[in-house]
């Protein structure tokens, strides 16, 4: 197989179009694995989930016996541009390396499972679509633009020596016509999300608290942006049908985010009782990102991390985690997010979400079902007909959640009905 399909619009040489998974187990609606099941393919997508499910004409048989089957993941607080290099190595990245760092991570992401992409800042509607023609392989993605927050806040990467202006981190580098990121004052906003919007994003991102690798003067708890300039993004971006997501750790800055009325709080550490029962009442989701703060943990014990940012994750570490719970009482909705600085461990974050209080069977539809649903989108996350065949096959049963803390948990993937990452079943 010579050439990568992704968008099940270019063919490959000997690859079927139609097969049938015989005797699989398949994640259904509430979570749960049950007896073995055959699943019909054509076309990409799913035709009939069920015991003795029949063929299309022509399909090929595919003897799934032992496996397991559940839908593609989806991550929804994804970063494709962080992979590789020094801080100094990143800041001379132009905007073509970018693009490259950003195809690979999307290539890196579909081995893990990871059909689905939230990107909250990096990957523009172009390399969406990039992706989604086939042009190189990687997910689905749903972009936002790049992170709006206000000046000397956390996505406001000045760089004081030499007075350049930079997006945090170097997170998306300047490139002809880059929509603004950093806005101060209503009106500014209106026309900073208007700009994202003729991009063809689809969501916005807003940053209302500080972060925790971010400037001297930023923390996870100091409020930016004001509840006014977020309420004129949530309708402007309404306008247009597109949903705002608010990365807010808590305090004031996740109050105001929730009552300007954003879809999504991202990370949330700090969330309490009473800002859950009204995210709970407002239907504002949350995605709670705990990977991230383990692997910078591991990252700091290693002495990769500044003092300061050591002192940071130090002091948020004991809370990661109880915002799932806090926000599971309060009947909030939960997608799984990563926010990682280096794909990998993504996966990792399905485990994390149960130690937090989810049941192993809610940990799979965060990264499944309810993912898609916080997405918009009503084709994928399941394992059922009429739906995109996105899916993942695993050698051993996923209720026990310990497989998705291995790199070689997932032993193959499928995207619209391909195999992207080949079960060895598959191939014999
Ligand atoms: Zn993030």
């Amino acid at each position: 197989m010579k050439r990568f399909c992704v968008s099940g619009e270019v063919a490959v040489a000997g690859h079927p179009t139609a097969f049938a998974l015989r005797e699989i187990h398949v994640l259904d609606e509430g979570g749960e694995f049950g007896d073995p099941v055959d699943v019909t393919v054509a076309d990409g997508s799913i035709v009939a989930v069920g015991a003795g499910a029949a063929s299309a004409p022509g399909a090929t048989d595919v003897d799934c016996s032992g496996l397991f089957l559940m839908p593609g993941v989806f991550d929804c607080h994804c970063h494709l541009d962080f992979e590789s290099g020094s801080l100094e190595e990143q800041m001379s990245f132009d905007a073509t390396r970018w693009a490259l760092e950003v195809a690979r991570n999307g290539r890196l992401l579909l081995d893990l499972g990871v059909t689905s992409v939230r990107d909250v800042g990096a990957s523009t509607p172009g390399i969406r679509d990039g992706f989604a023609a086939g042009a190189v392989p990687g997910p689905a993605l749903h972009v936002s633009g790049p992170p709006i927050g206000q000046t000397g806040g956390h996505t406001d990467g000045y760089v004081p020596s030499t007075g350049a202006e930079a997006i945090s981190g170097f997170m998306v580098p300047d490139y002809a016509g880059r929509p603004p990121y950093l806005v101060d004052g209503p009106d500014e906003m209106r026309k900073a999300i208007r700009l994202q919007l003729r991009t063809g994003v689809d969501w916005i991102k807003v940053m209302t608290t500080g972060g925790l690798l971010s400037s001297v003067r930023d923390h996870p708890l100091k409020p930016e942006l004001t509840e006014e300039e977020v309420a004129v993004a949530v309708f402007e971006a309404a306008r247009a049908g597109v949903p705002v997501a608010a990365h807010a750790y808590g305090g004031e800055g996740l109050d105001l985010a929730v009552r300007a009325g954003v879809r999504s709080v991202e990370h949330g550490i700090f969330l309490s009782e009473e800002q859950a029962a009204e995210m709970a009442e407002r239907d504002c989701w949350l995605v709670p990102t705990l990977v991230v703060v383990h692997e910078l943990a591991e990252l700091a014990a290693a002495g990769e991390l500044d003092a300061r940012s050591r002192e940071r994750i130090a002091e948020i570490l004991p809370d990661a985690g109880r915002q799932v719970a806090v926000a599971k009482e309060a009947g909030v909705s939960i997608a799984l997010g990563t926010d990682l600085l280096r794909q990998g461990p993504n996966l990792r974050e399905i485990p994390l979400l149960a130690a937090a209080g989810l049941t192993p069977a809610e940990a799979l539809l965060a990264a499944t079902a309810r993912g898609a649903a916080l997405c918009g989108v009503d084709d994928r996350g399941r394992i059922a007909p009429g739906q995109a065949f996105d899916a993942i096959v695993l050698d051993e049963d996923p209720s026990d959640l310990e497989v998705f803390n291995r790199p070689d948990g997932v032993t193959g993937v499928f995207q619209n009905g391909n195999a992207v990452k080949p079960h060895a079943r598959w191939t014999a």
